[in-house]
């Protein structure tokens, strides 16, 4: 099989916008800009981040590793 054969991964985000304290860091730190700050405010006051792009998300769950509040959770999607 060649590399360009290879189908890429996709995943599904997942955010429970209560428990962010909008700290930005899925935000700043997902390497295919997935994600972005939302307008709105949750229930602490902060702003939660939104699902911006979900094509481009590669289920490298980076950014539920990388949220200090477990606000994320990422889920693969079956293959197209
Ligand atoms: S799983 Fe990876 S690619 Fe998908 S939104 Fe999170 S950091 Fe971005
Ligand atoms: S990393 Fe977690 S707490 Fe920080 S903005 Fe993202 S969802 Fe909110």
């Amino acid at each position: 099989m060649l590399f360009g054969d290879i189908k890429p991964v996709l995943g599904t985000v997942r955010i429970n916008k209560n428990w962010c304290k909008g700290c930005g860091f899925c935000v700043q730190f997902c390497p295919t800009n997935v994600l972005d700050i939302s307008h709105e405010y949750n229930a602490k006051g902060y702003h939660p981040p939104y699902v911006k792009v979900p094509d481009n998300c590669r289920n490298c769950s980076f950014c539920e590793l990388i949220c200090p509040e477990f606000a994320i959770i990422v889920t693969r999607l079956p293959e197209k």
